[in-house]
């Protein structure tokens, strides 16, 4: 059984019944006193109603998952604990690694796998990303499986193939119980932390894929469950113009979660 964590007080989006995940990636920013000052500041910010609509996940590095853990718990907070990444086999001979059970007893919900600067620093390929998958649903958290084209490849035309590839290769081995579960976050690379976002069009169009290839496989009620975020430079500006979007349910935000208010905002947006 995978854990089920949604805020009793969280309504889906009447438009789709999915419920919106709006996630911090923190990447490797913040030491364990930051990252506590920084979640504090978030939650002093937002406002109950806030919580209401979206769900929010904050994924900061490892070493701080156990600091926020205590602080979302002692401090009744309604954030989702995160991870960034995982390895895919449960404990061994794998210096510098953390598995997936590590990050499940700190009640993680949340794993990010397959970052497109994990495939392009850390060569993960379609293959590790399959199996972290695997281990990430074993350890009954979900992964967030980020997925998208290079700027090269788009100017060749080749988007929706890498989208179709990416995705199928990395849940193609699911039950339909476990494909519903599965967010996915188109984040076209040439996007990631540049400053200059996709247009919602390609956004709406990334994301409509990366359904379909879900739909291909297990048919309209399954795919029409999955949740797909779009990531790349969201900002206060323009979160409003993707949560928009028909297949959007959400966003993957990388340097505007880095400050509280800037990410308060995206959520409010
Ligand atoms: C990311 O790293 O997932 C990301 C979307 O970063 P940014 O928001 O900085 O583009």
């Amino acid at each position: 059984m995978v854990k089920e964590k949604h805020d009793m007080e969280l309504r889906p989006n009447p438009r789709t019944g999915r419920y919106r995940l709006i996630s911090a990636n923190w990447k490797m920013n913040f030491n364990h006193l930051e990252a506590i000052q920084a979640t504090q500041k978030l939650s002093f910010v937002l406002r109950p109603a806030d919580y209401s609509y979206t769900e929010i996940s904050i994924h900061p590095p490892f070493t701080d998952l156990r600091p926020l853990q205590l602080l979302i718990d002692s401090d009744r907070m309604r954030f989702s604990l995160g991870a960034q990444n995982c390895h895919f086999e449960p404990h061994g001979a794998f210096t510098g690694e953390v598995s997936a059970p590590m990050l499940s007893r700190l009640n993680v919900t949340y794993v990010i796998v397959g970052h497109s600067e994990r495939r392009q620093h850390f060569f993960e390929t379609d293959d590790i990303v399959r199996a972290k998958v695997e281990a990430v649903f074993h350890s009954q958290m979900t992964p967030i499986i980020c997925v998208g084209e290079t700027f090269d490849e788009r100017q060749r035309g080749e988007t929706e193939r890498i989208l179709q590839t990416q995705v199928d290769s990395a849940v193609s081995f699911l039950s339909p119980e476990l494909a519903e579960r599965c967010v996915v976050a188109y984040e076209p690379v040439w996007a990631i932390g540049r400053g200059a976002s996709a247009n919602p069009d390609d956004a709406q169009q990334g994301a409509a894929t990366v359904r379909s290839v879900f739909e291909s496989r297990w048919g309209k009620a399954v795919a029409s469950k999955v949740r797909i975020q779009y990531g790349g430079s969201v900002n206060p500006a323009n979160a409003a113009d993707f949560m928009q979007l028909d297949d959007v349910d959400g966003l993957l935000v990388g340097t505007a979660a880095l400050d509280p208010e800037s990410f308060a905002r995206i959520i409010q947006a």
